[in-house]
């Protein structure tokens, strides 16, 4: 049977309020809203119902971030001018938001967070292109966010903690992506930004799921039909870096021919002819694989 109920906003104001978030939260969302079903009014109903939820009192504060393109950039890369309105990659909720009357936008020229709330401008307007790409979650951690993760994909992409600020904080370090944008500068100036942060590799970071479970630092609630789960920022950015410190590597994933978890940091402990030697059999094997589907 297809499922053919539409989520109103007064459903989905009560999964939000069910799941924990209150007048005043300061909440940073990831979601894929496909996951939650359909939805009357689509992406702009969700964004109104969790505004209706937090109220004036309360932060929304959501990952815009931009593509960027490796340098030097083509003719066509260096046409795309990060800007303050430039869309984003990073799904509907996103886009809604860059949309509201409210919106403020971070003026980092890639890694570009939008809040809509009381602290939007405290949060955006600090956030430059001498910013880490991810300073805003370390702030978030302190201010005692929440962060609400939504859909298997979201909860799976990147973890539902706040690895990326402990990473930060740590101080770990890595050969950075000769990657980079255009952007118009605040002096009306086109100028050229290269990645200025250390980003990991999410698909380590679910491993600290079981911590932040044990600790009881997020719980695991419904939206519409989707499995979420909404975490404690601070706890989980106490518990990332208490791991870390004890076993910096902890953030690696487990796969052989990762060359970002093997190779690029410093503290990385592969070595580039392992890391051949592991793609080379990942690609035979999958040659074999499309082989047999074939002569079957
Ligand atoms: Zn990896």
């Amino acid at each position: 049977m297809t499922n053919t109920h539409e989520w109103t906003k007064d459903e989905l104001i009560r999964c939000l309020k069910d799941a924990g978030i209150r007048n005043g939260t300061i909440l940073n969302v990831r979601a894929s809203l496909k996951s939650i079903g359909r939805i009357k009014g689509g992406a702009d109903t969700f964004l109104k119902a969790i505004l209706d939820v937090i109220g004036p009192e309360g932060t929304l504060i959501v990952n815009s971030f931009i593509n960027c393109y490796p340098i030097p950039l083509s003719e066509t890369d260096a046409k795309n001018i990060s800007t303050e309105v430039s869309p984003s990659y990073a799904g509907a909720l996103a886009n809604a938001i860059l949309k509201h009357p409210d919106c403020v936008r971070s003026k980092h020229p890639i890694q570009k967070f939008a809040a809509v709330g009381k602290l939007a401008h405290e949060l955006m307007d600090n956030h430059t292109p001498d910013s880490d790409g991810y300073a805003v979650f370390e702030r978030l951690g302190h201010m005692g966010a929440l962060k609400l993760c939504i859909g298997r994909e979201a909860i799976e992409m990147a973890g539902v903690g706040n690895t990326h600020a402990a990473i930060k904080v740590l101080g770990f370090f890595k050969k950075k992506p000769n990657r980079g944008v255009n952007y118009l500068a605040e002096d009306g100036t086109v100028k050229l930004f290269k990645v200025n942060w250390n980003g990991g590799c999410s698909r380590g970071f679910p491993k600290f799921h079981p911590l932040y479970e044990k600790a009881g630092a997020l719980k695991h609630v419904r939206i519409g039909e989707a499995e979420a789960v909404l975490s404690d920022m601070k706890r989980t950015l106490e518990i990332d870096c208490e791991k870390l410190k004890a076993d910096p590597s902890f953030f690696f994933c487990d796969d052989p021919t990762c060359k970002d978890c093997r190779l690029n940091w410093e503290h990385s402990t592969g070595n580039y002819l392992t890391v051949k030697f592991h793609s080379l059999i990942s690609i035979i094997k999958s040659k074999i694989v499309t082989h047999a589907y074939t002569i079957n």
